[in-house]
């Protein structure tokens, strides 16, 4: 049995980047947060795209470093900085750090007084945000991320030494449509501007990523034209987004050969190597994956009938679910199943050590082809 396998197509993560790019006024500037998937070669091809990284961890820095080295970070940010993180962002020349709170803040101001520097800083601020036509409210709730505007305006208003408050850092929710995302972009720079005096605004990230819809998109034409009427109604303003999953979320799949088949009570289970020990994905968010189905070529073990099917992997867990399927048709040992859209929070977040099973399998390709190729009887080497 072949291993279960990640491919990456990074002819179609480049090409989709690019897209997000020109959809986007020249002006704002297109971060990736790293965290969605730090793998080498998606940085290496974002590179050429993208304004820059936005690292959360030291690991994350390191990375940066390895892959891209001379390119200093475009912003360090995350929640539960050490002094250690702080002191390794400024010695990277991060550009921006996004601070958590006033304490971190003269922290921060300490650590690059030592040092003989000053940081440039966004305050990320809990800013409560109505979104026009939906009964939401974003931020404004008491959170471990980011500080009250209060906070923020005294902050700005008085600074710790080695400090250069540059403005504002917002990511308030995630799941947003282009319309809320824009909504909420013009209702962060409006206080940014007018309260903290902010030269610069990054608005995050959140840009939704639909998982019933492989080939839906974020309408980033629609979010690119908000984003420039808000540009427009601050000519001096510099404006930022750092969006991952809507940027790498399509450009992995998953690729597992099915073990077995069987019914219990009633229901169609099928059984697949690896599990969410590779790709946490839908355990995290509670979704069902969406797959495709390569019949093996000569097969005759069994198969499903045609119905609806229950996809788990090999944990000992009733939680190893990657997928709920009416639609699959008939499934059997032998097939390969390509899991799409696993190209953020996929791996990176995976509890890869629970049963000590091995990890998958990397490649660079189309997915589609790997699969068919395998089920066909080539597996991948
Ligand atoms: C996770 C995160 C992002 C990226 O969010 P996506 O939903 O992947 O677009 C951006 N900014 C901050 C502060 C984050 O925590």
């Amino acid at each position: 049995m072949t291993r279960p396998l990640y491919v990456h197509d990074l002819d179609a993560l480049a090409t989709h980047a690019r897209s997000i790019r020109d959809a986007l006024p020249r002006r704002v500037e297109l971060l990736y947060a790293v965290k969605a998937n730090p793998d080498p070669g998606v940085l290496r091809t974002l590179a050429g795209v993208v304004d820059g990284f936005e690292a959360a961890s030291r690991g994350e820095l390191r990375r940066l470093a390895e892959v891209l080295p001379g390119r200093a970070p475009a912003a360090y940010a995350g929640p539960g900085k050490t002094d250690e993180d702080l002191a390794a962002a400024l010695a990277a020349g991060a550009r921006r750090i996004h601070v958590e709170s006033p304490a971190e803040l003269r922290r921060l101001g300490a650590l690059a007084t030592a040092t003989g520097r000053t940081a440039q800083v966004l305050l990320r601020v809990n800013l409560p945000v109505d979104a026009p036509g939906a009964s939401l409210v974003m931020g404004g709730g008491p959170s471990p991320f980011g500080m009250d505007p209060a906070d923020a305006v005294e902050c700005a208003r008085r600074p710790p030494a080695g400090i250069e408050v540059r403005g504002v850092h917002a990511h308030l929710a995630s799941g947003l449509d282009a319309p809320l995302a824009g909504a909420v972009a013009a209702a962060v720079v409006r206080w940014a501007v007018a309260d903290v005096a902010a030269a610069e605004v990054d608005v995050g990230g959140g840009m939704a990523v639909d998982y019933t819809d492989p080939a839906g998109r974020f309408d980033w034409a629609g979010y690119g034209r908000a984003l420039a009427g808000v540009a427009d109604a601050y000519p001096g303003l510099r404006l930022r987004i750092e969006p991952g999953r809507s940027v790498t979320a399509y450009c992995g799949a998953y690729l597992t050969e099915v073990i077995d088949v069987k019914r219990s009570y009633g229901e169609w289970f099928v059984v697949v190597a690896g599990g969410t020990h590779h790709l946490r994905t839908p355990a995290a968010k509670g979704h069902a994956q969406p797959f495709r189905a390569y019949r093996r070529s000569g097969a005759d073990g069994p198969r499903t009938d045609g119905g609806p099917v229950t996809v788990v992997g090999q944990l000992c867990t009733p939680k190893d679910v990657l997928s709920r399927s009416a639609t699959a048709g008939p499934i059997g040992v032998g097939d390969v199943l390509a899991f799409a859209m696993a190209g953020a929070y996929a791996w990176n977040i995976s509890h890869r050590d629970f049963l000590l099973h091995e990890p998958p399998l990397f490649r660079i390709g189309d997915p589609d082809e790997v699969a068919a190729g395998w089920a066909a009887g080539s597996p991948p080497s």
